[in-house]
């Protein structure tokens, strides 16, 4: 993906960024084709802005145009301006609609955007403002849709720990949505959901612990399977491997 950067002149009256939290598209809201220099002198001469409000303007043709900098909050959604990048997709999709070529461009974009702040939320501006932007045949749900799997089975590392407090941090939605986004993801669900109703019940009961030395013998009595998914489970459950496992070489000797 290449993104050219062009020559605009901004004032410097532009307020610093915040914290990137969402992203946010919109249309130029004309079918007529337009460079970026076109909108950019519009926001300036018309509007009274200090240059082009959006962060990323991409053209029919698939062309990317860097606008505004990320380092300054944009002006194409007042409100959302200090905490989203906004991108503009040139073309009015309440008439038209999105070429293909447009469309990936689009979202590997967002891809690579995402790569660089942490994402929560992908929205068009009429889905917070009163506004037809970006019209109606835009294809935002395919475009969201397309780079949240994508983003989501990029980054698989994590342990089963780490996605069951994920899921009680009601980051993997709810059923049955959850059951999907976690597969989806590669995560087996039912080891997930287990290790949450473990975690869920020990907030609960507060005992229930076993001893090493009585896990030892549940590994002697092939409760724990064989390694190396032995170590996985007891890892997974809390216990600490190297210590059972000692305690079962010791009784094996
Ligand atoms: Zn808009």
């Amino acid at each position: 993906m290449e993104i050219i950067k062009s020559s605009l002149q901004f004032n410097s009256n532009m307020t610093k960024m915040g914290t990137v939290e969402g992203i946010l598209l919109h249309n130029s809201g004309v079918s007529v084709l337009q460079s970026i220099e076109v909108i950019h002198n519009y926001h300036k001469n018309h509007n009274g802005w200090a240059g082009i409000g959006y962060q990323y303007y991409v053209r029919k043709d698939g062309t990317i145009y860097e606008g505004r900098s990320e380092k300054y909050a944009g002006a194409h959604c007042p409100g959302a301006n200090s905490i989203s990048i906004g991108i503009c997709a040139e073309g009015n999709f309440n008439e038209e609609t999105m070429s293909e070529i447009q469309k990936q461009a689009i979202i590997e974009l967002i891809e690579d955007i995402k790569l660089r702040y942490n994402i929560k939320w992908i929205k068009g501006h009429r889905e917070i403002l009163n506004t037809s932007c970006p019209g109606a045949n835009f294809p935002l749900e395919e475009i969201i849709n397309a780079t949240v799997e994508k983003n989501e089975t990029a980054q698989i590392k994590k342990s089963i720990d780490e996605i069951a407090q994920e899921v009680i941090n009601n980051k993997w939605d709810v059923q049955p949505r959850r059951k999907q986004l976690l597969e989806q993801s590669g995560y087996n669900y039912n080891e997930v959901q287990n290790r949450v109703n473990e975690i869920l019940l020990g907030n609960k009961t507060t005992v229930t612990r076993k001893s090493n030395e009585q896990i030892a013998n549940e590994v002697i009595e092939g409760k724990w399977g064989n390694n190396p998914s032995r170590k996985e489970k007891l890892q997974n459950a809390g216990y600490d491997y190297n210590a059972i496992q000692k305690i079962v070489n010791k009784k094996l000797r």
